[in-house]
């Protein structure tokens, strides 16, 4: 078991696969893209694979895909099956924009996906256009559809925003009537690739429970073992939905997890700074031994809460890079 030094076990990673991706979200990327990272310097699905191991040997055993978009890193599907086969491995869970899902949705299934959380912040084609600045917005809902069909679990992951989805909250929450969904309503956080501009369409986490109630009669769900979501059910509905205080930070107490980057830079906190690159470390020759013991030294050293983390970074900068290079 990997235990940190605030006694929380640490038994999830969250896995940017890459940094690039084919939608500019505004919450995430400015208009013109991010600087994407040199093909060298991301890591390897090797690398990965060899990372995935050694940290699944001293207790992680939940991994999840993300990005930038993980479906436009080449070769993924047989990534995913390689770490699908690996002994500690117990459980997969991929976040995507559902743009390059579709075909892939037999694949994941025979793999063992556990669930996909697919992005979705309208469902209006005008205001999905207006979020992620693509006209995809048939393309996801049809991955939505055939995912629903599927055996995997599936999440719809929707950030809220003064001015640009509200109208979206209750049309997802109908999306719960029939199918077997969990709708996440997520504070948007301040990491969008631009410098000092926060998150000024931020809705808090009670004022969007407080909108439902308007609406809906709802009942709390038991919250799963460290969950960031807050889980409920409208009554009679098939599906459930969550709100998630990202940018609150009220579950940092129950935090499971760590973070690796596209080129390999592992991260304790979302709210911190990288604390050490596990690409240089395997570039250099560390073995398998060597790179264990880097990652219990990190989880020992772990920030109690995104606050803290977010202190503790160099010359106070805010955080403000995009979500597509730290994975969300
Ligand atoms: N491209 C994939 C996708 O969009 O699902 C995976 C990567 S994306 C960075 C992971 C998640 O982070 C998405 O659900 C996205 O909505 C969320 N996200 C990105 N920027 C955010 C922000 N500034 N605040 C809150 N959530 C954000
Ligand atoms: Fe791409 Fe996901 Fe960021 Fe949107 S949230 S720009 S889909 S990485």
């Amino acid at each position: 078991m990997l235990i940190d030094n605030h006694g929380r076990e640490i038994n999830y990673l969250r896995l940017a696969v890459t940094d690039r991706c084919n939608l500019r979200c505004f919450y995430c990327m400015p208009e013109n893209g991010i600087k994407y990272m040199h093909r060298n310097d991301l890591l390897t699905f090797e690398e990965m694979t060899r990372l995935i191991r050694v940290f699944g040997d001293l207790g992680i055993s939940k991994i999840r895909i993300t990005g930038g978009e993980p479906f436009v890193r080449k070769g993924i599907v047989d990534f995913l099956e390689d770490i699908a086969a690996l002994k500690t491995v117990e459980e997969i869970h991929i976040t995507t924009n559902g743009t390059f899902t579709l075909d892939q949705i037999p694949s994941l299934e025979k793999i063992g996906i556990k669930s996909i959380n697919l992005s979705l912040d309208s469902l209006d084609r005008q205001r999905f256009f207006d979020i992620t600045r693509r006209d995809l917005f048939d393309h996801v809902f049809g991955t939505y559809q055939q995912l629903i069909a599927s055996s995997i679990k599936v999440k719809v992951n929707m950030v809220v925003m003064q001015g640009r989805n509200i109208e979206d909250i209750y049309p997802m929450l109908e999306l719960t009537k029939h199918d077997n969904v969990s709708v996440r309503f997520i504070e948007e956080m301040p990491f969008n690739g631009t410098e000092g501009q926060g998150n000024p369409t931020f809705w808090p986490a009670p004022k969007i429970l407080d909108y439902i109630k308007d609406r809906y009669s709802i009942v709390k769900l038991i919250d799963p073992p460290a969950s960031t979501s807050l889980n409920y059910q409208i009554e009679g509905h098939v599906g459930a939905f969550g709100i998630i205080p990202a940018y609150t930070r009220s579950f940092c107490g129950s935090c499971n997890r760590v973070r690796l980057t596209p080129q390999g830079t592992l991260r304790t906190c979302l709210y911190g700074e990288g604390q050490i690159n596990f690409r240089d470390l395997i570039r250099q020759g560390a073995t398998d031994e060597m790179l264990g013991d880097h990652l219990i030294k990190v989880v020992g050293k772990r920030a109690k809460d995104g606050f803290e983390a977010e202190k503790a970074r160099d010359h106070m900068q805010p955080a403000s890079e995009s979500m597509a290079t730290i994975g969300g």
